[in-house]
């Protein structure tokens, strides 16, 4: 078996470093080793690691010159073996092509993240060494090297530490091949050792001389490179020597053998090679994978296909350029995690355009041999254009053309499945605003009448979070306190998708609501599949309804009241007044003025209630306010009552308030007389006049039946009864409490209330004190 292996070459694009007879990182992220050499990311770090290379450089060539210049001077001039009859005249040049063609032939052999390459160059040196008389051996080794640097077209730096090494490590190597092999002219065991040492000692100085260079472009110190190489180099150098003997034995005596003796390196050359393309094609496979999970993704598509398909292309330049564009996304080899965004190259004008993949080969940039540019389009809509420049050294086969043009339309398909969603997001978004900023309930149900949609409007008209709701069905949701009105919860069908009903629902908190629900259902073969349902709170426009229904009925009660014992008495007096006694007919005439009073009274009432708005907004009012001694109005209207339940508390120094006194009368007796009217006839009603540091207060407390606690800011609305107009036991307008609170509050005061049910209630009035006071 031959081919010994050696490993790698390092050059960076400025042909800084030479070979590295070392295994290499293929696809180091940080571009730190390769084929391509050095740290490639920063120039700053090139800079600095330069000169120094450049000096060990020149000093491994000066190390070459001394020791060519040993070999020249002290190896004198046999060859090891004889037997060739060729002059040395042919056998130079032969051996010299023979050493460039090893040197050329290099199989790339992958492992893992490492590339090795194998060349037979070491095998043929051996052979120059044992066939040429040491001067000749060195001219075929370093012309077959510098042959070799040329048909590769290795950038000079790197040619001049190659042969700088060579030179020196093949010097080493013959000065002990003859100096110790002595001129037996066959193999011998001492030509055998003189060989096998000769090739180590080539194998040391080699790895030394690279070990300096390596070691300065990784960080690493030349002796822990050495260290690390070491063991493979010496098997290499031990394969080295095995070709090369063979071979030369096999040449002197039975030429003939020779094409058998290159099989095994032809075999292995081939499985190697098939090995690697092997190897290339799953990272490429692997690399794909990756792009099309890429493309899946709706972030960044464009940036991570550019990168993925350079690294499963190995491209020199990826580039996209968005229709309608002229700056182009773009990574390049060099910086291989970079995306530039610039302006398109010059070269893609004439294809930007291009409906299928095409092959540019004219004025593309130096070192471009061709580009392949693809359309990134689909469904009849285009994205932009996508180009790729393989590495100068190799082609994009058909296959690769036709599936990067694959690529670029599944990098369009991610781009519109992108721009749909990202539509699709905006109208939902807007969607979603008008659902959840509607002033209506929206709810969504589905076919089995479970609850999908749930608006912020719904939560707040039933007081169910949105929570608490989704999922459930939506009859558990609406608690329909009246026995007739469940079925109306889905009254929709699919005669009348449209239904709309109302009812009234009991929220959480006990209160009612009077909702109405429109229904938009669809139906399908099997029974409802969606309603979506627009929920109203109806409840102010019926309590409005029913305040104006109750409003008459307690009108016509009202005026009826005082009016009957008005008409009743008045004809008596018509048709018995002169038979009556003077005492009967003042009573009658007494009654008949109060009754007359108190329609006036009502009617004032009436009129005044009219000029005050529902939400406040009320016309001035003829409130003149000024300092009064609130404990002399309270008396004042326990006087006027007249009645023996009103009991009366107030503080021994007048209590000065600031308000309208006859205004404040009319409020306490609103206050007094509904204590008196809502509570037992024998129960009292107790008036407490206090004062605090900023305002004064009166406490108009029964014991009575309370008012229940969702009522209590609504008896203070306009007309608002507690109870039943139709089966009131007590009358009333409803028009007491709105304007007592009015009226105090146009005083700079306030009524509120305290009750409970079936226990009492207490009415407060509080005024502001007297400016001077305040003051
Ligand atoms: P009304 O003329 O009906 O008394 P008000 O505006 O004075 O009108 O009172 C409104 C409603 O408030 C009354 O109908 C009654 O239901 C309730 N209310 C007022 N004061 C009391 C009280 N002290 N105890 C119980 N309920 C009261």
């Amino acid at each position: 078996m031959s081919a010994p292996a050696r490993q790698g070459e390092a050059a960076d694009e400025q042909g800084t470093v030479g070979r590295t007879g070392i295994t290499r990182s293929a696809a180091d992220e940080q571009g730190t080793v390769g084929r391509t050499g050095i740290t490639r990311s920063a120039a700053a770090v090139r800079a600095r690691v330069r000169d120094p290379i450049l000096r060990r450089v020149t000093a491994v060539g000066l190390l070459g010159v001394i020791l060519a210049a040993l070999v020249v001077a002290f190896a004198g001039d046999r060859e090891v073996l004889h037997g060739i009859t060729v002059p040395t005249a042919v056998l130079l040049p032969g051996l010299a092509l023979l050493t460039c063609l090893a040197e050329v032939t290099v199989v790339r052999l992958r492992h893992g993240e490492a590339v090795e390459e194998l060349s037979l160059y070491e095998a043929a040196l051996v052979i120059d060494v044992l066939l040429l008389p040491p001067r000749e051996a060195l001219l075929a080794a370093a012309a077959g090297l510098v042959a070799a640097s040329v048909v590769q077209r290795r950038p000079p730096v790197k040619a001049a530490f190659n042969l700088g090494t060579y030179t020196a490590a093949v010097s080493v190597l013959i000065l002990i091949v003859h100096l110790a092999g002595g001129s037996p002219g066959t193999v011998t065991p001492r030509v055998l050792v003189a060989v096998v040492a000769g090739t180590f000692a080539f194998t040391a100085v080699n790895l030394c001389c690279l070990a300096q260079v390596l070691g300065l472009i990784n960080g690493r110190s030349p002796w822990a490179v050495v260290r690390a190489e070491a063991r493979l180099s010496a098997y290499m150098a031990l394969g080295t020597v095995a070709t090369g003997l063979t071979t030369t034995v096999i040449a002197l005596h039975a030429p003939l053998l020779l094409p058998f003796m290159a099989m095994p390196a032809l075999a292995v050359t081939y499985a190697y090679r098939a090995a690697a393309r092997e190897a290339d094609e799953r990272a490429r496979s692997a690399c794909l994978l990756r792009l099309s999970h890429a493309l899946a993704e709706r972030e960044d598509v464009e940036r991570r296909f550019l990168l993925l398909v350079r690294e499963a292309f190995d491209a020199e330049l990826a580039l996209i350029l968005p229709a309608g564009q002229d700056r182009a996304l773009s990574v390049t080899a060099a910086e291989s995690t970079v995306v530039h965004r610039g302006a398109a190259p010059s070269w893609l004008a004439g294809a930007r355009e291009t409906d299928g993949p095409a092959l540019l080969t004219e004025h593309l940039a130096t070192g471009q041999r061709h580009v392949v540019v693809v359309p990134v389009a689909a469904g009849g809509r285009r994205f932009g254009t996508a180009a790729f420049a393989p590495r100068a050294r190799t082609r994009m086969s058909t296959g690769d053309v036709t599936l990067l043009a694959s690529l670029a339309n599944a990098l369009a398909v991610s781009l519109r499945g992108a721009q749909h969603l990202d539509r699709l997001v905006e109208e939902t978004s807007k969607l979603q605003a008008v659902v959840e900023q509607s002033a209506e309930g929206i709810m969504v149900v589905d076919g089995d009448a479970l609850v999908q949609m749930w608006n912020p409007a719904l939560e707040a008209l039933t007081r169910v979070p949105a929570a608490e709701a989704l999922g459930r069905p939506m009859a558990q949701l609406f608690d329909v306190p009246a026995p007739q009105e469940p079925g109306v919860l889905l009254p929709a069908s699919p005669g009348a998708p449209r239904a709309a009903a109302e009812l009234t629902i009991r929220r959480p908190d006990g209160e009612q609501r009077r909702i109405r629900m429109a229904h938009s259902a669809t139906f399908a073969a099997d029974g409802l599949t969606r309603d979506v349902v627009v929920i109203s709170d109806l409840t102010r426009e019926y309590r409005t309804e029913r305040l104006k229904s109750d409003f008459i009925a307690m009108v016509s009660h009202e005026l009826r009241t005082p009016l009957t014992p008005i008409v009743g008495y008045v004809d008596l007096l018509r048709k018995r007044g002169d038979r009556m006694t003077p005492q009967k007919r003042s009573d009658a005439l007494e009654l008949i003025g109060d009754r007359a009073a108190h329609l006036s009274r009502l009617v004032e009432d009436l009129l005044l209630a009219s000029r005050f708005g529902d939400s406040g907004d009320e016309i001035a009012l003829d409130v003149s306010a000024a300092s009064h001694d609130l404990r002399a109005l309270v008396g004042q209207v326990g006087q006027d009552l007249g009645s023996p339940r009103v009991v009366v508390t107030v503080p021994d120094a007048p209590v000065p308030a600031y308000c309208d006194g006859g205004r404040t009368l009319q409020v306490l007796a609103n206050l007094i007389g509904n204590g008196l009217k809502y509570s037992a006839a024998d129960a009292p009603v107790e008036v407490t006049v206090r004062s605090t540091a900023q305002a004064v207060h009166v406490d108009v407390r029964d014991h009575g039946r309370g008012i229940p606690a969702d009522e209590l800011e609504l008896v203070f609305e306009k007309f608002y009864r507690v109870e039943d107009p139709m089966t009131m036991s007590t009358s009333g307008t409803g028009i007491g409490l709105f304007l007592a609170r009015r009226l105090a509050r146009a005083m700079g005061g306030d009524v509120t209330v305290e009750s409970t049910l079936d226990v009492g209630s207490v009415f407060t009035l509080t005024l502001g004190l007297p400016v001077q006071i305040r003051a």
